[in-house]
């Protein structure tokens, strides 16, 4: 037999089904069989064929290694929910999470798992279609199909980080200050949390009551994707302009249309040379018993909020 009569013997997706089929068939003997073992080993050459099987469904032309039939998978379902067992078949390996992991942290594909976006929405309340909201932590969702060149460099940083001492919140504002403008995941700073669940609420503490502009799609950056966050300047904003909470500043941004109040800036007119952002004033100061309500707040632009602090002094 030729090399490549043996070729395309192995790649012939019809003939493996009929070897299964007569593995199952003659698989009733092994059942009725009082030996466990012998029904186990029966059973073995249907799972390895099974597994076969699940390869051969993507052409070796598009993708031939594991990890690639994987990617190929999520790139023919972007936004769509998938069950981890649906990448057990495309990759005919047990260990699909580790590629999965890989694709995300090593080569910038928005991969996200049903842990992260549980933890995502319940500390943002963020606004997530409904079949996310409902992913269990045995699924995935390739959330867009950006892929982001620069996300192997992050995971060093992120490494670093995460090896060093300090608390998760210390930690994820390192990893942010080492990122200033730039889109981080919330898979990588999961990661840097050392896994732990509190990472979502750490974040959420650093915007509210430390005044790091930590921006999400729903908390002032709409044009961002769902699970990505940025740090958007290196400032704290003033002490007393704090303390707002998330469903609040998101109304108020929405109500002044994500546009500064004053000069009417908006973060599409955002670029290198003039790198503001958008914060909150309390009109009357959250010090003197102004209170955290969208009729005594309104949107500044980095830019009009000092001037119009430096003038109060
Ligand atoms: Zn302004
Ligand atoms: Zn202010």
């Amino acid at each position: 037999m030729s090399n490549q009569t043996k070729a395309s013997r192995r790649a012939d997706p019809e003939r493996l089904r009929l070897k299964i089929a007569e593995l199952i068939e003659n698989f009733e003997a092994g059942l009725r069989s009082d030996e466990l073992r012998k029904k186990v080993l029966a059973l073995v050459p249907v799972f390895r064929g099974l597994r076969n099987l699940g390869k051969m469904l993507i052409p070796t032309e598009y993708a031939s290694a594991a990890r690639d039939r994987i990617l190929y998978y999520f790139r023919k379902y972007p936004q769509t929910v998938i069950e981890g067992d649906e990448l057990l078949v495309v990759s005919g390996i047990q260990e699909y999470a580790r590629r999965v992991r890989e694709l995300r942290v090593q080569f910038g594909w928005a991969i996200a798992s049903g842990v992260t976006i549980k933890e995502m929405s319940e500390a943002e309340h963020a606004e997530l279609p409904d079949d996310f909201t409902r992913m269990k932590t045995s699924q995935y969702v390739l959330l867009n199909e950006d892929q982001d060149r620069e996300a192997a460099l992050r995971w060093n940083t992120a490494n670093t980080i995460r090896k060093e001492r300090g608390s998760v919140r210390d930690k994820i504002l390192r990893f942010f200050r080492a990122n200033v403008g730039r889109k981080v995941t919330g898979e990588e700073l999961r990661y840097v949390a050392g896994n732990k669940t509190e990472w979502a609420r750490r974040v959420r503490e650093l915007r509210t009551e430390f005044g790091w502009p930590v921006a999400t799609k729903s908390t002032g950056r709409p044009d961002l994707g769902i699970g990505v966050y940025v740090l958007q300047a290196d400032r704290q904003s003033p002490e007393h302009d704090r303390h707002i909470p998330d469903d609040v500043r998101r109304e108020v941004l929405r109500r002044d249309g994500y546009r500064c109040s004053d000069c009417h800036w908006s973060h599409d007119e955002w670029n290198p040379s003039d790198p503001r952002h958008l914060e909150l004033h309390h009109v009357k100061p959250h010090a003197k018993g102004g209170e955290n309500v969208k009729e005594n707040l309104k949107t500044l632009c980095t830019v009009c909020h000092d001037k119009l602090h430096k003038k109060e002094k």
